[in-house]
């Protein structure tokens, strides 16, 4: 049996006549964490948000736990197993900690163990045990990315997309968040994409990585031992 998770096979997607994504092609192994890397712009939100059924595909195919789910709805693609924290910790800001986490579990097997794996997501991030009645637009922007994951996790993902996690949040904040999101690969055997513009970061943290640049992947490999003046040159397209 193949250990693959993720397939993308190929996949376009744009803004009108905009391709932002050209043919992009990637395989995630089941328990793997990749890293995806590239500057601003060069489409990356974009792969994922087409992947997660957020955006409509231009053309090519997905395939998760060996099902195509290129042209499922998002929640579908929730349900199925594979979530996505969106950049910016983004939470409903008037309803509780533990309202947003609730509705992370909505999928059908996720609500028959909702309170089990509540209180494993306290356990992941006891910060918001002690905050569940507060409103997440009272919180920290760490606490709130904290929220996000916590609200993934709700769904029970075999697969989990992590869309720039460090964006505006203090080295500090940024280390414990990876070392969770670690805590949860390792504990778990979830697969992890990491979207990430600090190379270093991206690339300690992962087992591969891929480079996109202008919409397309320019460099991919395992993320130990890859020579920094090769991935220089692929990052930054000189
Ligand atoms: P960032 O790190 O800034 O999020 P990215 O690698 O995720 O960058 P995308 O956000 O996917 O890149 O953007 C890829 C390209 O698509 C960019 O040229 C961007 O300007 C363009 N783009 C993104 N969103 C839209 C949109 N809603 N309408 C039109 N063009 C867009």
């Amino acid at each position: 049996m193949s250990d693959t998770i993720l397939e993308i096979d190929s996949l376009s997607a744009g803004y009108g006549d905009f391709i932002a994504v050209d043919k992009v092609s990637m395989t995630v192994e089941k328990g793997q964490i990749v890293s995806l890397i590239g500057l601003n712009g060069a489409g990356k939100t974009t792969l994922i948000n087409t992947v997660a059924g957020l955006q409509k595909p231009d053309g090519g195919t997905v395939r998760f736990k060996g099902e195509d789910i290129t042209s499922l709805s998002a929640d579908k693609i929730v349900a199925k197993g594979l979530s996505l924290v969106p950049q910016g910790g983004r939470c409903f800001n008037r309803m509780s900690v533990q309202d947003n986490l609730l509705m992370g579990g909505f999928t059908k097997s996720a609500r028959k163990k909702l309170k089990e794996t509540l209180g494993h997501v306290y356990e992941l991030f006891p910060d918001l045990a002690d905050m569940k009645k507060r409103p997440a637009g009272a919180l920290s922007g760490g606490q709130r990315q904290m929220v996000a994951i916590g609200r993934a996790l709700m769904a029970r993902p075999d697969c989990l997309i992590f869309d720039e996690i460090s964006l505006g949040l203090s080295p500090a904040v940024i280390k414990d968040i990876y070392r969770r999101i670690i805590k949860i690969n390792e504990e778990e055997k979830t697969s992890v994409i990491l979207i990430e513009q600090d190379t270093r970061r991206a690339l300690n943290a992962s087992d591969s990585f891929y480079v996109m640049l202008k919409g397309r992947v320019v460099l991919s490999g395992k993320s130990s031992g890859i020579d920094s003046e090769t991935l220089k040159k692929a990052y930054f397209g000189i």
